[in-house]
């Protein structure tokens, strides 16, 4: 569904991807861990395209993902963004920031995009938080109704850009356990996390990337247990 090839991208001088490749399957969970400052956000940016590339390709379902062209609108729908700090619209009721996509950006009709609404705020634990507004809730309910928000588009694909590093510690179980259960649905999600456990529990691959490279990828039970490099075995270290 998603394949990154080669792809290069500098800011400036500097050059911070630098040739990385993989791909996603449908219904695949691929999670990104990696060092602050590694590339992983830009790869993300890069694949919905909200950043340009240098070089390389990035095709999603065989067409290429160029944020200059307007087939890019279309790829945006399908790829929704989780980031690691929610971006809801503060002065918009849960139920307004869940509707907002489909009504502004697909043409849905109001009252059938507040039933979609509706019902994916029942799926993450928020059906009694529809009329409150973002600074009401605790950072897990803003990142809950973000994930029901991206979920409204009905993507394709969701990519997470650290969506549990902004919460207190007791607040990213319930959001893990959102993001579980779209997994065991057959969602397919690109994940980066700090979350070694639920990378180990959930993902069907790990990437660890570092100075905008991928030094080992594999699956969780070989690279979090086992890993071959001496940088990912030094980097598990640290964070574990
Ligand atoms: P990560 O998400 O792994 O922490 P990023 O993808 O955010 O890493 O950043 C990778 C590198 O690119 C870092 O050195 C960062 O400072 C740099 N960078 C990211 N965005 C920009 C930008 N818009 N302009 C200049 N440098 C940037
Ligand atoms: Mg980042």
């Amino acid at each position: 569904m998603i394949k990154v090839d080669d792809i290069h991208k500098s800011f400036g001088a500097v050059e911070v991807i630098k040739g990385v490749s993989f791909e996603v399957k449908q219904g695949e969970v691929v999670c990104i861990i990696g060092p602050s400052g590694s590339g992983k956000s830009t790869i993300l940016r890069c694949i919905n395209g909200l950043e340009t590339y240098d070089s390389g390709t990035i095709t999603f379902d065989g067409r290429k993902v160029d944020p200059s062209d307007k087939s890019i609108v279309g790829i945006r729908t399908q790829v929704s963004m989780v980031f690691q700090r929610f971006n809801l619209f503060p002065h918009r009721s849960v139920l307004a920031n869940v509707t907002e996509g489909p009504i502004q950006v697909k043409g849905e009709k109001k009252a059938a995009a507040e039933a979609m609404a509706v019902e994916l705020l029942e799926k993450v634990g928020l059906a009694n938080k529809l009329d409150a507004f973002p600074e009401n809730l605790s950072g897990g309910q803003q990142q809950r109704v973000a994930i029901a928000r991206a979920l409204a588009m009905r993507p394709s694909a969701i990519l997470f850009d650290e969506p549990t590093s902004a919460l207190d510690p007791e607040l990213v179980g319930e959001v893990l356990t959102v993001m579980r259960d779209l997994a065991n649905e057959g969602m397919t999600m690109v994940v980066v996390t700090h979350e070694m456990g639920f990378a180990r529990e959930v993902a069907d691959r790990v990437l660890f990337l570092e100075s905008g490279g991928i030094v080992e990828e594999g699956p969780p039970k070989e690279l979090l247990r086992n890993p071959r490099h001496e940088r990912t075995q030094d980097f598990l270290h640290r964070v574990i």
